[in-house]
C-alpha cells in the first residue's frame, strides 16, 4: 500500500540563518518521530531576502553594473557559508555541505556570466518586458530555493534522519507569456500543469519515499513543457506546497511560518491581533486576495477541492497548534480578520448615452485584463457605468485600451487607493456588521470612496494614506469586541 504523504512548507524567515535552519530540521525529526503522521516531504523558501537579492544580481548583470554585482555575489555567498556551521555540527557533513554549495554557487555564477554576455536568450526580446533585465529574473531568482534545499536536507541528515535534496524542478507550468516576476499576488502567466506535474513528482520524490528518506523541494520554481525554469511570482513558495501536495495526493499541507497561524490583521500594523482556529478556505483566500501575506493568494486553489487541509504555524513556536484552513463552515456571524491591499486605482467607465453597461461589461473587463489590470474588485454598477479596482501598476496602460477601444464611453481614473477588507463567513447575516464597519471609519473622518460586499465580508475602498488608520479602528470596533484576546507574543523579524 502506498504511504500517505503531508506537505511542510517552511518560508523565508524559518530558514533564514543556520540556528534557525537546525531548527527547521528538529520540527520535521519531531514530524517524522510521530509514527501515527503521514510521511513529510519538505518544501523550503530561499532565506529571506536571497530572492530581492538575486533579482538586484539580474539587474546589474543586465546593466553591466558589474562591481555592484561581484558585491552581492560575495554578499550571498557569504551568507550561505555563514549559516552552515550553525545548521550542521558534524564535520563531514558540513565538508559535503560546503562542497554542494561551492558547487551550486559556481553554477549561479555562470547563469549571471551568460546573462553579462547576453548568452541566454529567452526566446522573447527586451521589448516583451518593462524592464530588460526582468527576462533574466526567474533564471537567476530560482537559486535561492536551491541553495536552501541543500542546507535543509544537509541539517536533518546532521540529526541522524535520511534527507535529500531535490536537484530539479517538480513543478510542470504553461509556458510563461512574460519572465518577469509578478508582484504579490498575480500571476506569472506559467500556469502549473496538475497531470505533467503530478508524474514528475512522482518520478522525482517517490523513489526517496519508498527508502525512507525525506524529499527536501525547493519551492517557488517550476519548468515550462519547453524546460525553462520559471517562477510562480514573488512569495509563491506557499503555492508550490499545495500544487506538490495536490500532485502527491497529500492527506495535509503545513505552511510553516513567522507568526502562530492566520492572525485577524497584520500584527505588523495593527497590535493585539488574535489568532484565527479554525478558517474556511473561502475566508482565508478572500483574507490573502486582499493583502494579508501569511499565504499566497494561489495557496488553496490546487488543494480546496478536494478537501486537504491547510495548517499554517509558526516555525518558532511549534508547540501551538495555528490556524486550520478547511472546508468546514466557521461559526463567524461578524468580522473575523481584517486585510488591507494597496496600491490600487479605481476606473470607472461610464456610457454618456446612459445605458448599455451591463451589456458591455464583458468587453469593459476583457480589455482591462488584456492591459494586466484584471479587476482586484468590481465595486458598482449600474445601467450606465461600471466601477472596479486594479493594481495602481497596470491601470495607464488600461486607460489607454479603454479610451481606444471604447469609443464614445467615458473612463475615469483614481489613484492612490486601498482595499480593506473585513471578512467573516455570515458578515452580512447580522444587518449591523456593515453599519458598524463604516462607522468606524467615519469616526475617524476616514471617507469610503467606494464599496463591495458579499456574504463573507465587506471591501471598503479608501485613500492609501489612511489604509492604516482604517486597518486599526476596523480591528478595534468589529474584531476586539467579539474575538477574546488570548496574548501571543509577536515576534520581531530579524532585519538582514
Ligand atoms: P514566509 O516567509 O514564512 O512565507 P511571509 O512573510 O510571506 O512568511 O508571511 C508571513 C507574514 O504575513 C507575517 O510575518 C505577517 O507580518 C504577515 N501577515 C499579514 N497579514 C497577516 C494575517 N492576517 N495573519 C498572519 N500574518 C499576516
Ligand atoms: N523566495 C520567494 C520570494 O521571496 C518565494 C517565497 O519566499 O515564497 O518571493
Ligand atoms: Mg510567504
Amino acid at each position: 500500500m502506498e504511504r500517505s504523504i503531508q506537505i511542510l512548507k517552511f518560508g523565508g524567515t524559518s530558514v533564514g540563518s543556520g540556528e534557525r535552519i537546525r531548527r527547521v530540521a528538529a520540527i520535521i525529526a519531531h514530524h517524522l518521530h510521530n509514527t501515527e503522521e503521514a510521511f513529510p516531504v519538505v518544501v523550503v523558501s530561499a532565506m529571506s531576502g536571497i530572492t530581492d537579492q538575486l533579482l538586484r544580481i539580474a539587474r546589474y548583470a543586465c546593466s553591466d553594473q558589474l562591481e555592484l554585482c561581484q558585491r552581492e555575489l560575495v554578499a550571498l555567498k557569504h551568507r550561505h557559508l555563514e549559516a552552515v556551521d550553525r545548521a550542521v555540527h558534524k564535520p563531514e557533513g558540513r565538508q559535503s555541505l560546503e562542497h554542494d554549495l561551492q558547487l551550486a554557487f559556481s553554477m549561479l555564477e555562470q547563469d549571471v556570466i551568460a546573462v553579462e554576455t547576453g548568452r541566454i536568450t529567452t526566446g522573447k526580446t527586451d521589448v516583451d518586458y518593462a524592464v530588460p533585465w526582468a527576462a533574466h529574473a526567474p533564471t537567476i531568482g530560482a537559486w535561492g530555493e536551491r541553495f536552501s534545499v541543500l542546507l535543509v536536507a544537509a541539517a536533518i541528515r546532521d540529526l541522524g534522519r535520511e534527507a535529500t535534496p531535490v536537484r530539479e524542478e517538480v513543478i510542470i507550468t504553461t509556458d510563461a507569456q512574460s519572465d518577469a516576476l509578478p508582484s504579490f499576488g498575480t500571476l506569472s502567466g506559467a500556469d502549473p500543469l496538475a497531470q505533467e506535474t503530478r508524474v514528475n513528482a512522482q518520478r522525482l520524490i517517490h523513489p526517496a519515499i519508498e527508502r525512507d528518506i525525506v524529499p527536501i523541494v525547493p519551492g517557488f520554481i517550476g519548468r515550462t513543457t519547453r524546460g525553462r525554469v520559471i517562477t510562480l511570482g514573488r512569495n509563491g513558495s506557499d503555492y508550490s506546497a499545495t500544487v506538490i501536495g495536490e500532485a502527491l495526493d497529500c492527506v495535509e499541507v503545513t505552511i510553516y511560518t513567522d507568526v502562530d497561524g492566520v492572525l485577524s490583521a497584520d500584527p505588523r500594523i495593527v497590535a493585539n491581533t488574535r489568532l484565527l482556529p479554525r478558517l474556511t478556505y473561502a475566508e482565508a483566500a478572500r483574507l490573502s486576495w486582499f493583502g494579508a501575506k501569511v499565504l499566497h493568494p494561489r495557496t488553496l486553489i490546487p488543494v480546496a477541492h478536494r478537501n486537504i487541509p491547510v495548517h499554517v504555524r509558526n516555525t518558532f513556536r511549534p508547540h501551538l497548534r495555528g490556524t486550520v484552513v478547511g472546508p468546514e463552515q466557521t461559526t463567524h456571524s461578524a468580522a473575523a480578520a481584517i486585510s488591507v491591499r494597496r496600491q490600487l486605482a479605481l476606473i470607472t467607465v461610464e456610457n454618456t448615452d446612459l445605458f448599455g453597461a451591463p451589456e458591455n461589461a464583458g468587453q469593459v473587463f476583457a480589455l482591462a485584463a488584456r492591459a494586466g489590470a484584471a479587476p482586484v474588485a468590481i465595486c458598482s454598477s449600474s445601467g450606465h457605468h461600471l466601477a472596479f479596482v486594479v493594481e495602481e501598476q497596470a491601470v495607464d496602460s488600461a486607460i489607454v485600451l479603454l479610451q481606444h477601444d471604447m469609443g464614445s464611453w467615458r473612463v475615469g481614473c483614481r489613484r492612490g487607493l486601498a482595499a480593506c477588507a473585513c471578512i467573516g463567513s455570515g458578515f452580512t447575516v447580522d444587518p449591523m456588521s456593515s453599519a458598524r464597519a463604516i462607522t468606524a471609519l467615519a469616526r475617524e473622518r476616514i471617507s469610503v470612496i467606494t464599496q463591495g460586499a458579499s456574504d463573507t465580508g465587506i471591501i471598503l475602498i479608501v485613500e492609501e494614506a489612511d489604509s492604516e488608520r482604517a486597518l486599526r479602528c476596523l480591528h478595534r470596533d468589529l474584531i476586539a469586541p467579539v474575538i477574546p484576546l488570548v496574548r501571543h507574543e509577536v515576534r520581531e523579524r530579524q532585519v538582514i
